[in-house]
């Protein structure tokens, strides 16, 4: 079935998904609101991503940051410097865009060289067709504000553009506290800011947002050499499905992480054939990374991205120690243990690859030496790979992709259409309906109001007991709810067959197959159902 925005838009603002930020002001572009349903989902797609990342992990702890940190930071990150996007303008229509997009839009690349950001030849404005536009120019898309009652350059601070950047900033915090040893990860999920040029495709690219970021902390290829006497390679190939190696290089583990998420996007709902992996090319890396892959989804508006994989080095946890003035390193035992038990000749061999390898890298052999020196003691600092995932962007995926229309036709052949959100139960805002058949019967009320108490209690449930059943049924399917249970004569003992007290009738949403089963099993059933 083709979906569009439009449709998806209208049922996520019918029923209680998405609204549009401050709505009777007239809103404010980029930003939105979650309600009713919205709120569980995306607590659904919070908590689910939490539990695959940290609670059934062994090696990954939690940070639950400020969302405004000393503006250090970002100098230090680059942000100040550097968090910038194209920005051109129409002269003729006024529109704004963003350079690169706009490029890509009609198929050209925009031109960056040593001095800035230029168009290419042809780049018309797609709004109004003019070629009269500005030149790009930088935009820093951080927002600033003040902290304190004076408001000069001292005050100045900023709403953070990711999560991560706490996670690097707490870690000297992290590591004795957690009482873990690299490898080892840190994970947080929370808002960020980014004053988005153009935002659009509906929550897609907006200007307040959540992120699900991991930093996980490798040791550097010379320590695993030094460790293990190798570096294991995608080239060995290695089994990423199972626990984690000590031979793992960066390429392994950054694969594994890749491998990681894709599992949990199909754990989530996605369908395999819906999910591309984008490779960075060499010249689309930033410096400091040695890889990037961008998981996508194929969205109504086109292939586009759900998460960033990269790896990222040594650079931020270097960059944090340059500009506070403390280290970084980690004492790795394992490691200092294993250089203790090196012959002179094997450490001089060693010595003499890592200065060869950095020297024809361009990088400072005196910094080679120091580097051998702390690897030597057991010393270094860790390389990380960072899955850093929108929690937005995963709603919007699941959301288009759970959106269906289906048409049905009664026994009378008159035609109908069904809307059903086919989300993964796990993920479904509400879990459970319990259903009343009728509501003027106190006593089948009551066993209804009980059962619904008691489930209540695992799930997020709905009550609903007005209007026909069938009805009732319907507006489950609408916001997604894979079950329905209906409680009726035959639950209280008064239909034809009195075997049936006792029991309920279950309705799942894909196959609005109806089974009859005893209220006792009932918890099992749809427990076993909506596990991750
Ligand atoms: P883009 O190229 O789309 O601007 P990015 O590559 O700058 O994104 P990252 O900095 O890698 O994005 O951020 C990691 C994740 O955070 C993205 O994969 C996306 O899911 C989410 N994200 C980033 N910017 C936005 C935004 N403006 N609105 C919603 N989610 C966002």
């Amino acid at each position: 079935m083709e979906k569009s925005l439009e449709q998806i838009a209208s049922l996520c603002k019918r029923r209680g998904f998405i609204f549009p930020s401050s709505e009777i002001y007239g809103g404010l572009n980029g930003f939105w609101d979650y309600g009713p349903m919205g709120s569980e989902l995306k607590r659904n797609i919070r908590d689910a991503w939490w539990h695959f990342m940290v609670q059934w992990r062994d090696d990954v702890v939690g940070l639950d940051a400020t969302i405004i940190m000393n503006p250090r930071i970002w100098e230090a990150s680059g942000h100040v410097g550097g968090f910038a996007d194209p920005m051109v303008d129409c002269k003729d229509c006024k529109k704004r865009h963003r350079a690169d997009q706009l490029c890509e839009e009609q198929g050209l690349k925009l031109v960056q060289d040593g001095k800035g950001w230029k168009l290419p030849e042809g780049c018309k404005c797609t709004a109004c067709g003019s070629k009269n536009l500005t030149e790009p120019r930088s935009f820093n898309l951080m927002f600033k504000t003040y902290v304190g009652p004076v408001e000069d350059d001292s005050s100045v601070a900023y709403l953070r553009p990711e999560t991560a950047q706490a996670i690097f900033a707490q870690f000297l915090n992290i590591v004795p506290t957690s009482r873990k040893a690299v490898p080892f990860g840190v994970a947080q999920s929370g808002k960020s800011f980014r004053n988005e040029i153009n935002p659009r495709n509906y929550t897609f690219r907006s200007r307040e947002f959540e992120q699900m970021e991991l930093e996980f902390f490798i040791r550097p290829d010379e320590a695993v050499e030094l460790l293990c006497g190798h570096v294991a390679t995608l080239a060995d190939g290695p089994d990423l499905s199972g626990e984690p190696q000590d031979d793992w290089g960066w390429e392994v583990w950054h694969k594994y992480w890749v491998e990681q998420r894709l599992k949990w996007y199909r754990l989530a709902g996605l369908p395999q054939e819906d999910l591309h992996l984008y490779w960075q090319t060499k010249e689309e890396l930033a410096h400091y990374a040695r890889a990037c892959v961008d998981i996508e989804y194929a969205f109504p508006f086109g292939v586009q991205e759900l998460e960033g994989i990269a790896a990222r080095s040594d650079f931020d946890l270097t960059q944090h120690q340059k500009h506070s003035g403390k280290s970084m390193e980690v004492m790795d035992d394992r490691l200092r243990l294993a250089c203790a038990t090196k012959s002179p000749e094997e450490k001089d061999a060693f010595r003499a690859k890592v200065v060869a390898d950095w020297t024809a890298r361009g990088k400072d052999p005196a910094a080679a030496n120091a580097f051998v020196d702390g690897l030597f003691a057991g010393r270094y600092v860790p390389h990380v790979i960072e899955p850093s995932a929108g929690t937005d962007r995963l709603a919007l995926a699941l959301l288009c992709n759970a959106y269906d229309e289906e048409k049905l036709v009664d026994s009378k052949g008159k035609e109908d259409i069904r809307y059903v959100l086919r989300f993964s139960p796990a993920l479904a805002p509400v879990k459970v309906a319990v259903l009343p058949l009728v509501k003027n019967k106190p006593e089948l009320r009551e066993k209804a109001r009980d059962l619904y108490k008691k489930l209540q209690r695992k799930w997020k449930c709905a009550w609903d007991e007005t209007g026909a059943i069938g009805r009732r049924y319907r507006r489950q399917d609408e916001i997604g709810t894979p079950f329905c249970v209906t409680v009726d004569f035959d639950t209280m003992g008064e239909g034809d067959d009195p075997a049936l007290k006792d029991t309920v009738t279950l309705r799942f949403r894909d196959s609005m197959e109806q089974v009859r089963i005893p209220i006792s099993e009932l918890v099992a059933k749809i427990d076993a159902a909506i596990e991750l």
